[in-house]
């Protein structure tokens, strides 16, 4: 047997082991044997409560027969030991680092058919007040029997608490349930770790049907900055689309979203509920692969250290930097709570990097770091107190791959003002300069290092107008320039815009 220290992960619930790492490309699963000879039965104990992070484990190479080909090989870990587990910080903050992009909305929609009454992302991380006691008045009024998340960004499942006495099922793919979980824990939010107690979570995947009798839902999975992002299709005596949060993509992930929802508009859509914020900006939204060339080109022009701070749920860009960031020689490493768990998910894909923490100083590291947003306790932030783990040298890259969530601007422009001076160069997000107020200065960049989760101009027109086509459209947000222009792009051709959060189907 070899012994190994690897980064260890909740298993999906449906499947047989509760915590899960990878290894050589193989799933490994963490003996659960009550009486296991070979696991050390005094570190067992120190198990209750976690939810991830590095076990020290002795692997046992397994096979399990297949009835369609080879048998399937996967690693029986036996827990050695379970070391000092690094303290939580629990940021806070119009953002915090697990969390939303840069809309911040009220998205919670319920539908109605007969006595099924389905609310849909119960989460509002409003700029102004009103929206959490609209949220709470709407379930006090019509009580939902269901409750479903599209997606694991914080602003659509941030209040799922105000439903705790109902006791309703929550449908919801792993990753939410996971980061929802993790958040329950760290702030010891016990209705939230109630609301998703066994048997009430229910888990499903992007694609799946959930049958309510008179009410139909199918899901299927939309490009966002998070994965399993997935769109509803309601169907009762009318048909509703819920599309929530959504950009086309590229390549493949536009193809198929747009076959989808052909394939949906081939009968009569009645209703549907899209975010607009970006309904204002020419063109399609940004594709991904121009942030990940951009940053490619910033590690392979850097001389030192290269540093990457980024919403942590945006797990498919960190995987393909820190894949590029191998591919030329750099260790890569996850500082702060959020990119620890993105590093946890990215280990769940199969996928490794990294070694110890304790050589973040040589000149060839990726380091990725939560602050994106100047939360408070965050790595950057705590950096400007020379708290550890990271402390900048002169030779430092740092890319803020995001842009500020409104309200952020001050905080922000600080953080970036403080530590311009520690660093060789720091790059920005187009643009970013002039929303958070910051001065020329030859060591900040503007480059093309983010892009947003959210369709534009062309991705709506094309989807809503062209596609789609519903008598009637509730747009989200319901304020700013995003909302001005959808709102003239719909009236123009008679679709009506609505505003009331219940919708009858
Ligand atoms: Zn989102």
């Amino acid at each position: 047997m070899e012994k190994a220290r690897l980064p260890f992960f909740l298993g999906d619930p449906r499947k047989r082991f509760d915590l899960i790492s990878s290894y050589n490309r193989r799933v490994v699963g963490l003996c659960d044997g009550q009486f296991c000879f070979s696991c050390n039965p005094d570190e067992r104990g120190k198990l209750v409560g976690f939810d991830g992070g590095p076990l020290e484990v002795m692997l046992q190479l397994q096979s399990r027969t297949n009835p369609f080909g080879p048998p399937r090989e996967y690693y029986l870990a036996h827990l050695v030991f379970v070391p000092e587990q690094e303290k939580e910080e629990i940021i806070t903050g119009a953002a915090s680092d697990e969390a939303i992009e840069f809309d911040a909305s009220y998205n919670a929609v319920l539908y109605i058919c007969g006595g099924t009454r389905v609310l849909v992302d119960p989460g509002s991380m409003a700029l102004t007040n009103g929206s959490v006691e609209g949220l709470a008045k709407l379930i006090e009024v019509y009580r939902p029997t269901v409750v479903i998340i599209t997606h694991g960004h914080q602003d659509h499942w941030r209040n799922l608490d105000l439903l705790e006495k109902l006791g309703i099922p929550v449908y919801l793919t792993p990753l939410p349930n996971r980061l929802i979980s993790h958040t329950a824990r760290i702030e010891k939010n016990y209705a939230l770790q109630k609301i998703l107690r066994k048997g009430r979570a229910q888990l499903i995947d992007p694609g799946d049907t959930i049958d309510l009798g008179e009410m139909k839902i199918f899901t299927f999975p939309v490009p966002h900055t998070i994965p399993e992002a997935m769109g509803l299709l309601l169907a009762g005596e009318r048909r509703a689309v819920h599309l929530g949060d959504f950009r086309l993509g590229e390549g493949v992930e536009k193809a198929e979203i747009i076959t989808t929802l052909r394939a949906i508009a081939k009968r009569k859509v009645d209703f549907v509920a899209v975010n607009v914020v970006n309904c204002h900006l020419e063109g399609y939204a940004e594709p991904e692969s121009m942030v990940v060339n951009s940053i490619t080109n910033v590690m392979v022009e850097a001389k030192g250290r290269v540093v990457v701070t980024c919403f942590s749920t945006n797990v498919e860009r960190i995987g393909s930097i820190a894949e590029v960031a191998q591919a030329q020689g750099r260790n890569v490493y996850f500082l702060g709570t959020g990119m620890r768990r993105a590093h946890l998910e990215l280990a769940r894909e199969g996928l490794e990097y990294g070694g110890d923490e304790n050589d973040i100083s040589q000149p060839n590291s990726l380091i990725f770091v939560s602050g994106c947003q100047a939360e408070e306790n965050s790595i950057l932030e705590r950096t400007l107190e020379e708290r550890p783990p990271y402390q900048p040298q002169e030779s430092d890259t740092l890319v803020f791959s995001s842009r500020d969530v409104p309200g952020n601007e001050v905080p922000i422009r600080a953080l970036i003002q403080k530590l311009t001076p520690k660093v060789s160069t720091v790059f920005i997000y187009k643009g970013e300069r002039i929303r958070i107020g910051l001065e020329e200065n030859q060591k900040i960049k503007e480059i093309d290092c983010h892009a947003t989760g959210h369709g534009k101009e062309k991705d709506t027109e094309l989807v809503i107008l062209d596609t789609l086509q519903p008598k009637e459209v509730l747009p989200i947000p319901q304020e700013g320039e995003g909302f001005e222009a959808f709102k003239e792009m719909a009236e123009g051709v008679g679709i009506k815009i609505i505003s009331e959060r219940v919708v009858e189907i």
